[in-house]
């Protein structure tokens, strides 16, 4: 054992929001052929590891997927031992009351090769999207991070106190001149309570509990080390969460800046195809929302076979006058199959180019490439009335999906001599995460943002009946990328909630924003809450 090349990382996958992964975490996560995730570990970033590594959940607290300790050891070092890279992801940072210590010391007896990626400790990382700075000049110069998993009251009757050992001098912590975060100890929180009040802690002392910070479920309930506890049951508070006891809790009044994004709170489930996903999810994350990545349709360059249209428009480029694309995709696959002909932008060089919207005029830019004419309205139509009046009597090449709306070759084809073809692939995606699917089906979702007819009517397809009917019933809310798609919507029976004004995923991302703002701007009407996850 040990004399192969294989590894196991450490990583720890922070507290929740998938952006507080460290770049390296990232990097070998990009590298894995296996991956044993917590259910701590945020399950979107399992995203990041190459599609046919090896998931295995490892499951640790109510998770249906659990495995002993020395089960997951076990698993640790016989994949490395077998020459493969191996991450263990873990929530928070490894080392901090993750066990990542004992999985170190068991590979390095093994001789198995290993490092350690830290991650933001939840203590940390929590608190500070609680807008709880740990410590803070003027009012703690030290932090102490203590585990609630053992009864303090218990242990102290025993009077057992393995001090010395993993024991907790409760004592000690009362007097501790700083700022107490505790794990675990949601369900003990009385009796830590208690127990820092009687050996002196000032029962005024600023209390904060914080449960699943940094996520769309962050909740934070704030009181007195006398009052938290009571608080904290009152709001129905469950792991995982921290309790923070100390002045600096008092900050968060002045601090607390992630509940004020405008999409805090809000969990968001994107429809769209693999790589536009990734960029759509992280425009919503910068905006306090979390996203589930649920690609209903798939893109690709048109199959072996069947490019035979295609290849013959682009040998026969210098034929037409204008080059009319209608999605960022349709720029990616032309310019990609033209380049891979051996040729390159000059083959462009006597044609107008036209674009949908600014995500193809964008996609052209990628490519140095100015849109010579975008509509003001970025749909088939106006498209269409633009040409009209620039391109009468020309000969236009239409690159776009092989399939999707005929209206523009239509209204073109009357004023024009239109070639249409096909440039990409847009399917069906054959699987749709499951795990996301049934997010929506017990209701712990918020919206679903639909940017395309074929994505409604693809996950009208795959979702099962109760979870059509939750959408049917206005939850999870439904987000519109413009009229045609609310139409396709319509004819499924569903609700929209909100439709972009301006047809682009930016103007269906203001869409939503301005439904959520509104709905915090009118308390009295009680916003429709999600389901615990
Ligand atoms: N290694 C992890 C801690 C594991 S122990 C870390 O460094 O963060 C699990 C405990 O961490 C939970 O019971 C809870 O107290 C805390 N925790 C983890 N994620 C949390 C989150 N998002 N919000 C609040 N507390 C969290």
């Amino acid at each position: 054992m040990g004399s192969s090349a294989g590894i196991v990382y450490l990583v720890g996958a922070g507290p929740g929001d998938p952006g507080l992964l460290t770049r390296r975490g990232a990097d070998v996560l990009a590298r894995a052929e296996v991956v044993v995730y917590d259910h701590l570990a945020n399950p979107g970033l399992l995203r990041l590891a190459p599609r046919g590594a090896l998931l295995v959940c490892a499951g640790k607290s109510s998770g249906h997927c659990t495995l002993e300790q020395s089960q997951i050891n076990d698993l640790l070092a016989e994949h490395a031992s077998d020459g493969r890279t191996v991450v263990r992801l873990k929530g928070g940072d490894p080392f901090v009351f993750g066990r990542g210590g004992e999985e170190a010391e068991h590979l390095a007896r093994l001789g198995v090769r290993f490092e350690v990626v830290p991650g933001v400790t939840a203590g940390i990382g929590a608190a500070a999207y609680a807008g709880i700075p740990v410590t803070h000049r003027a009012m703690a110069s030290a932090v102490a991070f203590v585990t609630g998993h053992n009864d303090p009251e218990a242990a102290e009757e025993r009077r057992t106190p393995d001090a010395g050992k993993a024991g907790l001098d409760w004592e000690a912590l009362a007097r501790f001149p700083g700022t107490l975060v505790v794990y675990m100890g949601v369900t003990r929180l009385p009796a830590i309570a208690r127990t820092l009040l009687r050996h002196g802690k000032d029962p005024d002392t600023p209390a904060a509990v914080v449960q699943s910070g940094t996520t769309a479920s962050q909740r934070v309930v704030t009181g007195s080390l006398a009052t938290i506890a009571e608080e904290a049951r009152r709001a129905a508070i469950r792991p995982p969460a921290l309790l923070v006891v100390g002045q600096v809790v008092g900050r968060r009044e002045a601090i607390a800046w992630f509940e004020s994004l405008p999409l805090s709170g809000q969990r968001i489930v994107v429809t769209r195809p693999e790589g536009d996903a990734a960029r759509s999810a992280a425009m919503l994350e910068a905006m306090g929302a979390e996203a589930l990545i649920a690609p209903t349709i798939e893109v690709g360059p048109m199959p072996e076979g069947e490019t035979g249209p295609l290849d013959a428009a682009i040998s026969r480029l210098a034929e037409y006058d204008w080059l009319v694309f209608t999605s960022a995709n349709g720029v990616r696959f032309f310019l990609d199959r033209l380049l891979a002909h051996g040729r390159d932008l000059r083959a462009l060089g006597s044609l107008s180019l036209a674009a949908i919207g600014p995500a193809t005029a964008a996609a052209l830019e990628s490519y140095h490439l100015r849109a010579d004419l975008i509509p003001a309205e970025f749909r088939s139509e106006a498209l269409a009335q633009a040409l009209a009046e620039r391109a009468a009597g020309c000969r236009i090449l239409l690159a776009r999906a092989d399939r999707g709306r005929v209206v523009l070759r239509e209204e073109l084809s009357r004023l024009a001599t239109v070639d249409q073809v096909a440039v990409y692939r847009n399917g069906d995606a054959s699987v749709v995460p499951a795990a996301v699917l049934d997010r929506i089906a017990e209701g712990s979702v918020d919206w679903i943002t639909l940017s395309s007819s074929a994505m409604a009517e693809r996950l009208h397809g795959v979702l099962p009946e109760e979870a059509r009917a939750r959408i049917r019933g206005g939850y999870p809310r439904l987000a519109s990328i413009s009229p045609v798609t609310s139409g396709a919507i319509a004819r499924l029976g569903w609700p929209v909630a909100a439709e972009a004004s301006t047809y682009t995923w930016d103007g269906l991302v203001q869409a939503i924003v301005a439904v959520v703002s509104d709905g915090r701007q009118r308390p009295d009407l009680p916003p429709p809450v999600s389901a615990a996850p």
